[in-house]
């Protein structure tokens, strides 16, 4: 977002960039795109010409599990800009010793932990469980069930292939609204629905 105020002077148009490149379904996808065109033409072309599926949660045709990897690059990349000046062994040192801190500093937080899923996709179950809030539910058939919110598209959710139609389940492996709520009218605990590579314990 800040590459897009940088390049463009525009807020708005860094905004309607992140909304494109976070919307999970298709539709919302081309309906975010098409207001970027309308908005700045070289802005758009220059998203079209790095690729959709360089930058779009829904084009983007392996798992993203909603991590920004440059992100950390850039984290990394500013915390080492003081030892630039220094000779390169010394340089090393410093990483060596920063990076040392950093994993002792997480394995102490992540020892203390007891919940079955990371702070971070707790947050995200959390939001998922807000923005569904006052949502009807009806059973479709087995493991299938429609959910019907205040706002917004009807979805389906499944289950059993841990798949809906909001795209989110199936593209972060960790359950939208719709799949909680359908958990709930069963009794099924979310640690079936969460992918394994977000639980504490296999
Ligand atoms: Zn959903």
């Amino acid at each position: 977002m800040r590459n897009f105020v940088y390049r463009y002077k525009s807020k708005g148009l860094a905004k309607m960039v992140c909304e494109a490149a976070f919307s999970f379904r298709r539709s919302d996808f081309d309906a975010n795109f098409a207001k970027i065109k309308q908005a700045s033409a070289p802005c758009f072309k220059y998203l079209e010409d790095i690729g959709t599926a360089k930058w779009s949660q829904t084009y983007f045709p392996g798992n993203r599990y909603n991590l920004l990897t440059s992100n950390v690059v850039e984290q990394l990349n500013k915390a080492i800009s003081k030892s630039r000046a220094s000779p390169t062994v010394e340089m090393f040192m410093f990483i060596q010793r920063m990076l040392t801190r950093w994993f002792s500093a997480r394995r102490t937080k992540s020892a203390k932990h007891r919940g079955f899923v990371t702070p971070e996709v707790d947050k995200v179950m959390q939001t998922h469980i807000r923005l569904t809030k006052g949502s009807k539910i009806y059973p479709a058939k087995e493991w299938t069930y429609s959910v019907r919110g205040l706002f917004g598209h009807p979805n389906t959710v499944h289950l059993d292939t841990k798949a809906c139609t909001c795209q989110v389940f199936q593209k972060l492996k960790i359950p939208c609204g719709h799949a909680m709520l359908a958990a709930d009218s069963i009794g099924l605990p979310y640690t079936q629905l969460v992918g394994d590579c977000y639980k504490t314990q296999h």
